[in-house]
């Protein structure tokens, strides 16, 4: 890689998205993003990225995705100044959250517009509130837009040739933006996440609909699942449906909850397990679609594996550090390889994949 692709790697980042103030002791903390940051500083990650503001989404923009009414009514309710929360659950939101709820829509627009007209090669939305379980008309999960969604659907919309593929590697089963795709056949939509745990979606046989049949993938592993589970599934359950959908682009969910310090899931990830989710991420971008890549930031609730992750991932971006080959010395679970069997017969008779008989997990990127 020449050095004008490291200068190549946006970031889309702003103070506003720490004013989005959570209530006492609840996770998604203003201190995670504020632990990121300091991370990409320490480590002389920042001064390689492009940092840029992001522009605030207008309505119109959110409507691509969201129902009208549903966004007059999220916007009303934050415009009041107050504190309160969103749904029945635990989406929260305070006075600050009006402006950091609309520019982290408007970062993922304008990532994914300028990778699309060759402004920038790819780049990451360093943003809270989180989206993956914001529904078209329900806040969820934390999340009030689905930031990775509306930023898919303004790809498509502006470009309707092109397809969109979405990883989401949070531990957490990103319903809204599986729903909001189901019919949808220029977005594939594929998900790692532990099972059983919140929100409780993301089965093997949730494929899609109609046209859209096979562009819905989901890899539910047991709790205890670690690096090796992760890694299989992404490199014989995703990357093979990927490659047969050919995206011109690839957004991912990042989230760092898998971890095995991050309580929220019990789940065994380390910082090296992640470390190769990226470099196959990043390797598969090259190889599809001139590595045309977009990171968005999900959940991660421990401040130190949270930021080690995303750190990882920028400093991928920016080609420093990209794995190439890797081998692991323990084998994945057979519920794993079980699971990853299962989903791809499900779909074959879109994708005509070939699986590999045996439980290989050491693989050479490309
Ligand atoms: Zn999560």
């Amino acid at each position: 890689m020449t050095e004008e692709t490291h200068t190549n790697t946006v970031c889309f980042y702003d103070d506003v998205f720490l004013d989005h103030i959570a209530p006492i002791d609840h996770p998604e903390c203003p201190e995670r993003l504020r632990s990121v940051i300091q991370q990409l500083e320490d480590s002389g990650t920042w001064d390689k990225l492009d940092i840029k503001k992001p522009p605030r989404a207008d309505t119109a923009e959110i409507g691509v995705v969201h129902k009208p009414q549903y966004i007059s009514a999220v916007e009303q309710k934050l415009m009041r100044g107050i504190s309160g929360y969103l749904d029945l659950g635990d989406t929260y939101y305070s006075p600050g959250t009006y402006n950091a709820a609309f520019m982290a829509v408007g970062a993922g627009i304008e990532l994914c517009a300028g990778i699309m007209e060759s402004k920038w090669l790819r780049g990451l939305a360093l943003v809270r509130p989180p989206g993956h379980h914001a529904e078209k008309d329900q806040a969820m999960g934390f999340c009030l837009f689905n930031n990775i969604a509306v930023a898919a659907a303004s790809v498509i919309s502006r470009y309707p040739d092109k397809k969109v593929a979405i990883i989401d590697f949070d531990v957490h089963h990103g319903n809204g933006t599986q729903n909001i795709f189901y019919k949808e056949s220029r977005v594939l939509y594929c998900s790692i996440h532990q099972s059983p745990l919140y929100p409780g979606t993301g089965h093997i046989d949730e494929n899609g609909f109609g046209e859209a049949f096979g562009t819905n993938i989901n890899i539910p592993l047991p709790p205890l699942s670690g690096d090796v589970d992760w890694v299989y599934a992404m490199i014989h359950g995703i990357i093979p449906v990927m490659e047969k959908f050919q995206p011109d682009i690839i957004l991912v969910s990042a989230g760092y909850d898998a971890h095995k310090l991050d309580h929220i899931s019990s789940h065994t990830v380390t910082d090296n397990g992640f470390a190769l989710l990226h470099s196959i991420l990043v390797k598969a971008s090259e190889k599809l679609c001139e590595g045309r890549i977009g990171v968005f930031m999900e959940g991660g609730y421990h401040l130190g594996a949270l930021a080690t992750g995303m750190n990882n991932f920028a400093q991928t971006l920016c080609n420093h550090n990209v794995i190439t080959n890797f081998n692991f010395e323990n084998q994945p679970a057979h519920t794993t390889v079980d699971t990853v069997s299962k989903v791809i017969g499900y779909v074959n008779s879109r994708w005509d994949i070939k699986l590999k008989p045996d439980m290989e997990v050491s693989y050479e990127l490309y």
